[in-house]
């Protein structure tokens, strides 16, 4: 049965242009309880894609800083900032004491530590990500439709791929997909159906081209061969899937 919003737990991790909107879905809806994960300091870059913070907050602890902002905004919010970089070593028991994970890390490393710990756990995680111009927003619901590695099998080697810190983000394109992650999330909380579970949104700003790649299980995922059901003949990719 599903809790009441106002006693579930929404655990963000990442508190950049994507967590930000995500958080004000989150508290707009009134989600009881917040944990905010981030190890980074504000900077002035930061401030034209989030609209948790603002120029007083450059220099700031981040998450600190934004849950503050979320405190003010939502008095019945309990939001805690965390000062860390999820690591194998906390991350399971940051995800117990929460309902639904929102991967706003943008960090790969940290995208498929959350893919493995969320599928172990049982916990619905709502990935989103926003790198150059292309947003991609996908549900993993565990022992349902694919995780993050049966898409793919890991993260790219070091280098391979250039993430947003080399690229560049599109500051719409991140409030874009933060929103839709937040909004998922309340989905998941609210006991509606998700949007994304098993289907990859992806959007292109410059053609403003969506498209929707299904994400099924795959047989020796090792993500999901934390989960104990094998694969149903719907989770298996049929022809022209991908993975
Ligand atoms: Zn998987």
């Amino acid at each position: 049965m599903t809790k009441p919003l106002q006693d579930s737990t929404a655990l963000v991790v990442g508190v950049g242009g994507l967590g930000g909107p995500a958080c004000l879905q989150l508290g707009t809806a009134g989600v009881g309880r917040i944990l905010l994960v981030d190890d980074g300091a504000v900077e002035l870059a930061d401030l034209t894609r989030q609209p948790l913070l603002g120029e007083a907050d450059v220099g700031q602890r981040k998450a600190a800083a934004a849950a503050r902002r979320l405190a003010a905004l939502f008095p019945r919010l309990r939001v805690e900032g965390l000062d860390q970089r999820l690591d194998a070593s906390s991350a399971p028991a940051l995800l117990a004491s929460t309902d639904v994970v929102a991967d706003c890390s943008g960090h790969f490393a940290t995208m498929f530590l959350l893919n493995d710990t969320a599928v172990g756990a049982g916990k619905a995680l709502v990935h989103g990500a926003a790198v150059g111009l292309t947003a991609h927003v996908l549900t993993v619901i565990p022992g349902s439709a694919g995780c993050l590695r049966c898409l793919f099998e890991g993260p790219p080697p070091l280098g391979a791929v250039l993430g947003p810190a080399r690229i560049g983000l599109f500051g719409p394109l991140a409030g874009f997909a933060g929103a839709l992650v937040g909004r998922e999330a309340v989905r998941l909380l609210s006991g509606e159906a998700p949007a994304h579970a098993g289907l990859l949104l992806e959007y292109e700003a410059r053609s403003a081209r969506t498209r929707t790649v299904p994400v099924r299980r795959r047989p020796g995922c090792a993500g999901c061969a934390a989960v104990a059901a094998p694969p149903r003949p719907m989770d298996l990719p049929g022809p022209g899937a991908p993975g």
